[in-house]
C-alpha cells in the first residue's frame, strides 16, 4: 500500500533503538525524510547510516536528551517545518508505590508527559497553518490496564492520554491528527531490563522470565519493533486522516477487553 507520505518530513524522538527505531525505519521505507534523536551518539549515528543506505531518504541525527528543553530545541531547530511527529522517551524505573518521591514523579512526568506535550505544542501551529499533520505518541498498554510495579509510568502516561484526548479534537479541523500507540510487551532493550528485574526478584534465569511473560500473551510471543513501526507509519499515512484521538493497543491480545 502506498502510504502517500513520500517526501514528508518527520521528527522521531528517542529512535536509535527499540520502538522508536521501528517507527523511524517504517516511515523511511514510506519515503519520509527524518530527524532522529537519542542521547547516545554512536548508536544514533549507526541507526541513521543504516536508514540512509536502506531507504535513500535524508536523515539528520541529533544526539540530545529529549527531556531537556535545550535538547528539544536542537531537535526542533534541525527539523524546521515538520509534517509528522513521533514522541517517545525512555520509560521510568519499576518499583512500588512507597518508593517514589516527588522528584521521581517530576522526572517521570517530564519524560513521559510534559516532553511529548512540549513537542506537540512546538509543531502544532505549523501543521495547522499548512493544513496537514500527523502526531503519534508512544505510550503504553499500562494506560488501559495499569501495571502495579510501573506506577510512575501509569501516572505520567495517563496524564498525556488526557491531554491528547482533548487536544486531538481541537486540532482535527485543521487536518492534523493525534493518536497514541500503546505497546504491550515488545522485544527491545527495555523489555530485557524489565525481564532481568523479574528474573532477579523470582530467582530464575532471564530466559525463564521471558518465557513466563510470553506465556501470558495470547499471541504467545513478544511483539517486534518492525510490527510496531508499521502500525505507526499507517497512523502517519494519508489513509489515517479520519482516526482522531485514538489509543491503539499492540499487545498480542494481552489485555482482555472489548473497550
Ligand atoms: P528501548 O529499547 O530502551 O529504547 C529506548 C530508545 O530511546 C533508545 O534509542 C534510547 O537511546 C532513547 N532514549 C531514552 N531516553 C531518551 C531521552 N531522554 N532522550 C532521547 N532519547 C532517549 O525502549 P523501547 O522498548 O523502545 O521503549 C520505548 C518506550 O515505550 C518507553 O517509554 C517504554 O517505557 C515504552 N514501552 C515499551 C514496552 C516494551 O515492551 N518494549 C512496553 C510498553 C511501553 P539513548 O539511551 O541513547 O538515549
Amino acid at each position: 500500500m502506498d502510504l502517500g507520505i513520500s517526501g514528508k518530513r518527520a521528527i522521531v524522538c528517542a529512535s536509535s533503538k527499540g520502538l522508536g527505531l521501528g517507527c523511524a525505519r517504517a516511515l523511511a521505507e514510506a519515503g519520509v525524510n527524518l530527524v532522529m534523536n537519542a542521547r547516545g551518539e554512536e548508536a544514533l549515528e549507526a541507526a541513521a547510516r543504516a536508514i540512509r543506505s536502506d531507504f535513500g531518504v535524508t536523515v539528520t541525527a541529533v544526539a540530545a536528551d529529549i527531556t531537556d528543553p535545550a535538547g528539544r530545541d536542537a531537535v526542533l531547530g534541525a527539523a524546521g517545518a515538520t509534517d509528522i511527529l513521533v514522541t517517545n522517551a525512555g520509560g521510568p524505573p519499576p518499583g512500588i508505590w512507597s518508593d517514589w518521591s516527588r522528584d521521581d514523579f517530576i522526572r517521570a512526568l517530564d519524560a513521559n508527559m510534559l516532553t511529548p506535550i512540549a513537542m506537540m505544542q512546538a509543531v502544532l501551529p505549523g501543521m495547522m497553518e499548512r493544513g496537514w499533520g500527523r502526531i503519534v505518541n508512544i505510550t503504553s498498554q499500562s494506560v488501559k490496564a495499569p501495571i502495579p510495579q510501573l506506577g510512575l509510568s501509569n501516572s505520567a502516561r495517563a496524564g498525556l492520554t488526557g491531554f491528547v484526548g482533548g487536544t486531538s479534537r481541537q486540532v482535527a479541523p485543521s487536518g492534523v491528527t493525534i493518536n497514541n500507540l500503546q505497546p504491550g510487551i515488545h522485544a527491545t532493550e527495555r523489555a530485557d531490563v524489565l525481564d532481568s528485574g523479574a528474573a532477579k526478584a523470582q530467582g530464575i534465569s532471564i530466559e525463564e522470565a521471558r518465557e513466563r511473560r510470553a506465556a501470558m500473551i495470547p499471541a504467545r510471543r513478544y511483539g517486534t519493533a518492525e510490527e510496531f513501526g508499521a502500525a505507526c507509519a499507517f497512523l502517519c499515512s494519508q489513509h489515517a486522516g479520519f482516526m482522531v484521538g485514538q489509543n491503539i493497543l499492540l499487545d498480542g491480545g494481552a489485555i482482555n477487553s472489548t473497550m
